[in-house]
């Protein structure tokens, strides 16, 4: 028997699959998925297990066996192992790319389960237990695995163990033995034991076991400040003894689901059909925020259960706070786990663990979650399925919802995606009937949206208004204060790239040929389109109206923080962005101060997550609507309708009535008059016509080479070589008027931590994209080039 497997190392030049022999000890047991250790190239390495093969071209003699096993059971699944050769394909990265997504988390440890009988009169038919039984003493997970040569077991272990047929013991073989201190006699004084007066450090210690009779070793030496030698000579007058604490562990049953009260709406229960059906495996809900679609979610969930069959449950990172999982956890208890970046690498192995030997039903968590090996997976659910946390920004950069996509054709479980403002590609495909369409239309009690009054920046100037906040912003503010109600002003972060304007008429530099904003960049002092490479010099006038008030544009979260607190001395303010969050908790501190009407002013980025109410945040002021729309990129009309509509969805949550201030210099763009108008349909109209219009995804597909380099001059150079090889090689096509590349053009940021940054973009029609791959495989990657990183992305919603 042979294996063929892929080295998890970072190397260009062994991106391939390897064969290796199999021990015959191993032939029974070793499967896909597993973890080795083989030698290569005379290093001893590690390796993952893709396919088992009786037969290979390669000559038996030059051939090497497999070293060692490093896993009891395989970490990956067989249709994880699929997914990686497609990701590999589609994301023009290598196998070890996108593996490392699916390996267990870093703090691995050496964790085993072992199962015992609990109820000796059993008298059922169950095939473990009969090997129970006979073993007559606890048996691991392992050796079932090794009996059985497959994991199914795993599902009747649980059933067993629910029904207290048997125990469940976990056993972490890789903690240090825990050492625990526990006096002797405490009944008897101290003088008995002959301690000196002066031996404070032994009297202290004993003072503190009078009171605590058993306590960690570690914990005991610190709280007293005494030392292991103190501890010592009490151990040798036999004061105290040290004991070993077991770490032995049992496995709780899973909790029972609990009901709930909440009956679906006419809305609701026709969604649930809906994706019940067996014709369609895809779904899109489409619902404003607080159309119950989380309730749908959970419907779902309780139903797979009861087939068996697992969910991975996905929000954004921003969205995942403990209201959210508390919700869930509070109906499917211990049935769940959480992944997310937040938690320590230890708890975060303790999930993935549990998700490994299948005993967890619901996998909730942020993009990561996607790749943790779930068996049996009925369905995988992606809630606010717009928003950009879902798409990798590293390679292989890949989206949420494509391998989503992809891993529920290959598993053939529901895929549902949920949001108020779908993105536009996944919209197109329900329309196009590849997903279900689901739209619900009315809010849950039919609470009501807030009114939304547009401010035109300009006209403010025109009177002579130059402040950050319009006269009717601040007076509104001033209001809802004065009525000892709360205040969110929304300003988007994302415009570090910054656009041109003109403050009198609204203009803003765009390209003639690709109809998005141009971006400036300081170094040349030029603008730059980031799509065709065109430049423009930047003159001090508008060309429009002749206006002086002509520049670039830009506020931050930091300076309307402090202009507000200028204005409003005595109020407490309170910012909520990237900086402020990164700290653990700090979000949730943020949110209390909210809630308990703490803060007066919250000034935040997109980051306030749905699915929190904040009944007496009743006015909601959006900045700059301009920073969103003049993205320079073709989503920023996308972009801009998701963020008025989110925003908008935060105020008056309560019984009462919110009112939300947006503020713009382009008061007639249809993004912001759909958006006003709650007109999802309207606004995807308009949008798809022009996507067609300038040949945008997603009637096209659009390539990214990016490439980084510390070393400027060759970074240019090898982009320049690397371009007219691309047009040599994809002449053909270019001819064709198929695809189009475009030259070379620096990043918005163009240097970040002395790092240069330059991409080179393709416009290709879709049936054209393997080809254009093989070429970009060959050109790019057929070896490592010194101080150059290089990476691809295909139709990002985002550039900077
Ligand atoms: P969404 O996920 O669309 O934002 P949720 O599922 O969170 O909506 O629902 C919003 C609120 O309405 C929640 O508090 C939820 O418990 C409640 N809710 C949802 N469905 C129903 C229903 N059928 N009857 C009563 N309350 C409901
Ligand atoms: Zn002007
Ligand atoms: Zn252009």
């Amino acid at each position: 028997m042979y294996c063929q497997l892929i080295i998890n190392k970072n190397s260009r030049n062994i991106d391939r699959k390897f064969t290796y022999k199999i021990p015959s000890n191993m032939e029974d047991y070793l499967m896909p998925g597993m973890r080795v250790m083989v030698d290569f190239n005379n290093q001893e390495l590690e390796g993952t297990i893709v396919s088992k093969v009786e037969k290979t071209d390669i000559s038996d003699s030059k051939m090497k066996y497999i070293n060692d096993l490093i896993d009891d059971m395989p970490v990956m699944t067989n249709e994880i192992l699929i997914l990686i050769d497609w990701m590999r394909e589609e994301y023009v990265c290598r196998y070890i790319d996108a593996a490392k997504l699916f390996y267990p988390p870093r703090n691995s440890r050496d964790i085993s389960y072992y199962v015992e009988v609990k109820n000796k009169k059993y008298t059922g038919d169950s095939e473990i237990y009969t090997i129970l039984k006979s073993k007559g003493e606890p048996v691991s997970f392992k050796y079932l695995f090794r009996e059985f040569k497959s994991l199914d077991f795993l599902k009747d272990i649980y059933i067993l163990q629910e029904e207290e047929i048997v125990n469940i013991n976990i056993i972490d073989k890789s903690y240090k033995k825990t050492k625990l201190v526990r006096i002797k006699d405490i009944k008897d004084n101290i003088d008995k034991y002959k301690i000196r007066s002066n031996a404070h450090k032994q009297r202290a210690i004993i003072e503190y076991l009078t009171n605590k009779k058993v306590v960690e070793r570690h914990k005991l030496i610190k709280d007293t400040s005494s030392s292991l030698s103190s501890l010592k000579s009490l151990e040798d007058k036999k004061i105290v003894e040290i004991i070993e604490k077991k770490n032995i562990e049992i496995l709780k049953t899973r909790d029972k689901i609990r009901e709930s009260s909440i009956n679906l709406n006419i809305e609701q229960k026709k969604a649930l059909e809906t994706i019940k059906q067996e014709t369609n495996q895809y779904n899109l809900i489409h619902g404003v925020t607080g159309s119950g679609k989380t309730e749908i979610y959970m419907k779902i969930i309780k139903e797979l259960i009861k087939v068996n069959k697992k969910t991975i449950m996905l929000f954004p990172e921003i969205s995942l706070t403990n209201h959210m999982i508390s919700r869930f956890v509070n109906r499917f208890g211990n049935r769940i786990a959480v992944i997310h970046s937040r938690m320590n690498s230890k708890k975060k192995y303790e999930e993935w663990d549990k998700i490994n030997k299948g005993y967890k039903d619901i996998i909730i968590g942020a993009r990561s979650a996607l790749f943790t090996p779930v068996r049996d997976l009925g369905a995988i659910i992606i809630d606010e399925e717009h928003d950009d946390s879902y798409n990798s920004s590293v390679t292989p950069k890949y989206k949420t919802i494509d391998v989503a996509e992809k891993l529920s054709e290959i598993t053939g479980c529901k895929l549902i995606l949920g949001s108020a403002t779908p993105s536009i590609s996944t919209y197109y495909k329900a329309k196009k009937g590849k997903y279900n369409l689901i739209e619900i239309k009315n809010r849950i009690n039919d609470v009501k949206l807030p009114e939304t009054i547009v401010v035109d920046m300009k006209q403010e100037l025109d009177e002579g208004n130059k402040n950050i906040f319009s006269r009717k912003l601040y007076r509104q503010i001033k209001e809802t204060l004065d009525k000892k109600e709360q205040v969110i002003l929304f300003l988007n972060k994302r415009g570090y790239s910054s656009f041109v304007s003109c403050r009198n008429c609204g203009y803003v530099v765009k390209c003639d040929r690709c109809d998005v904003s141009m971006t400036y960049h300081s170094s040349i002092n030029k603008l730059i389109c980031h799509y065709c490479g065109a430049t423009k010099i930047v003159s001090n006038k508008c060309p429009k109206c002749n206006s002086k008030y002509f520049k670039t544009f830009g506020v931050g979260t930091q300076r309307i923080e402090k202009v507000t607190k200028k204005i409003f001395p005595d109020k407490i303010i309170d910012r909520m962005d990237f900086d402020t969050v990164s700290k653990k908790g700090a979000q949730e501190k943020i949110y209390k101060n909210l809630s308990n009407g703490k803060t007066n002013i919250l000034i935040g980025t997109q980051m306030l997550a749905k699915g929190i109410h904040f009944p007496n945040v009743t006015l909601v002021g959006i900045i700059s609507a301009d920073i969103t729309i003049n993205l320079p990129f073709y989503t920023a009309s996308e972009k801009s309708f998701q963020l008025i509509t989110q925003v908008s969805g935060r105020a008056g949550r309560g019984s009462k009535l919110g009112k939300v201030i947006l503020q713009t210099y382009e008061p007639d763009h249809y993004s912001i008059n759909y958006a006003i108008e709650n007109n999802y349909y309207e606004f995807f109209k308009q949008e798809i016509m022009l996507r067609k219009e300038f040949k945008y995804p997603p009637y096209i597909k659009i390539l990214y080479i990016n490439t980084k380099s510390k070393d400027e001059i060759s970074l240019k150079k090898f982009n320049n070589i690397k371009y007219k090889k691309l047009l040599e090689n994809l002449k053909k096509l270019i001819e064709n008027g198929y695809i189009k590349v475009y030259e070379p053009v620096p990043k918005g940021i163009y240097k970040i931590n002395n790092e240069y940054q330059i991409d080179t973009l393709i416009k290709a029609r879709s049936d054209t994209i393997n080809k254009i791959k093989n070429v970009l495989r060959k050109l790019y990657f057929n070896k490592s080039y010194k101080n150059i990183s290089i990476s691809i992305e295909i139709d990002p919603n985002t550039i900077s």
